[in-house]
């Protein structure tokens, strides 16, 4: 078959699947059929929308229930939790964080943010996240470990942390990577912007290593319209979180006095209420985009077309759902029909460690990432409440 006849089947199947059988589908936008206008006329009318209200710890309450983690923290965006949470595991300007390529930029930038260089390991095909075999060779090839803890070898530059991404939704190998940072005595922090309501065997992804941060950005499965949240067990890092992350003021009824150069990244009383509104549905839209990934799954297989499945011993939110193509020139031709009819498809990010501003950090070999990033489409995967399935 042509490439040309594969892109309409799958434009075919894809509207099929979807449910939508003319006009613009998109990748994925938001839904606000819950109690998001209540809640949120609720901020205006109490003149409570900025940053001191009930809506944040609201939120970070239902955080920490649907995550079980002890504490949630919530801040600006995604990028920041994620800055924060390096800052609190120790990353110190002028060290080094070692992350997958495959992931969306604000990864390597948060790591950047706080000071420290980016390393680039490839990911593992099975979950197209952090790969614990590459993990390893990268420390061993390029790493020594000491007294003082692990440090790059040709750089010096002390490891800080390791960040893997659930890609999509769907979790990396948590058990892998754990054995390796410990073996190598570095922290983990997960980097679960895309992964609020996915199971690693039964537990919820962000709540594995030291920290794990979440964001409610706009295309995310949950929205605030803007926001994040760094999710921990540990009491003193939490304590610390609220403190930097809300300019390391000290409370008193009057006084201005802070006792450190603290950040401003708490998330506005608007956002939480939006946040959640949305939070109280979070089940709704993780069972439709399961329910969507096997219809796609089902159809694609039929199809002869690999469909990214969760890795065993997981269950993926399915945020974006994803298939993979045989070659670029196919993936190109896949990209062009649906775009050109209205249906929103996407190639994945183009690999970190290639980006102008990451091209000298040191990274390790990049089969899979290399591949991945060649043939992947993502595919509309927005809930759609009135759907019929
Ligand atoms: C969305 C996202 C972020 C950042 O979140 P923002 O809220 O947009 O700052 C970080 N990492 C990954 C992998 C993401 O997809």
């Amino acid at each position: 078959m042509s490439d040309l006849a594969l892109s309409t089947e799958i434009l075919t199947a894809i509207r099929e699947v979807y449910g939508v059988s003319e006009g613009v589908v998109p990748l994925h936008v938001p839904v606000f059929d819950g109690n998001e206008k209540t809640y949120v006329i609720d901020t205006i009318d109490s003149t409570f929308v900025s940053s001191v209200g009930a809506y944040v710890g609201r939120l970070e309450e239902m955080m920490c229930k649907i995550t079980g983690a002890r504490h949630a923290i919530a801040t600006v965006n995604g990028t920041t939790a994620l800055q924060m949470a390096m800052i609190l595991a120790g990353v110190k300007p002028g060290d080094m964080v070692v992350t997958q390529s495959l992931s969306f930029v604000a990864t390597a930038n948060a790591a950047a943010h706080a000071g420290a260089v980016t390393a680039f390991v490839d990911i593992d095909a099975a979950t197209l996240g952090l790969c614990p075999k590459a993990l390893r060779s990268f420390l061993e090839t390029q790493a020594v470990q000491s007294d003082g803890g692990t440090h790059h070898r040709d750089s010096g530059r002390r490891i800080g942390a390791v960040v893997p991404m659930h890609t999509f939704g769907n979790p990396c190998d948590l058990d892998g990577l754990l054995t390796v940072c410990e073996e190598w005595n570095i922290p983990l922090i997960e980097d679960a912007a895309e992964s609020l309501g996915s199971l690693y065997r039964g537990r919820p992804c962000g709540t594995f290593g030291l920290m794990g941060t979440v964001s409610f950005n706009g295309n995310k499965i949950v929205t605030t319209g803007g926001g994040g949240v760094i999710l921990t067990n540990d009491s003193a890092i939490a304590k610390r979180a609220k403190h930097l992350t809300t300019t390391a003021k000290l409370p008193h009824a009057w006084r201005f006095t802070h006792d450190e150069i603290g950040y401003n990244f708490r998330m506005p009383n608007l956002n939480a209420a939006l946040g959640c509104a949305q939070l109280e549905q979070l089940d709704r839209f993780v069972a439709f985009k399961r329910d969507l990934a096997a219809r796609y799954h089902a159809r694609f297989s039929d199809m002869g077309i690999e469909f990214v499945v969760e890795p065993p011993g997981t269950q993926s939110n399915y945020w974006l759902c994803a298939i993979l193509l045989s070659d670029t020139t196919q993936r190109n031709a896949v990209l062009e029909t649906t775009n050109a009819a209205g249906v929103m498809t996407r190639p994945v990010w183009d690999p970190v460690h290639q980006l102008e501003m990451y091209r000298h950090a040191p990274h390790g070999p990049m089969p899979v990432t290399s591949d991945i990033a060649a043939r992947l489409v993502n595919i509309p995967s927005g809930f759609r409440p009135n759907a019929g399935f």
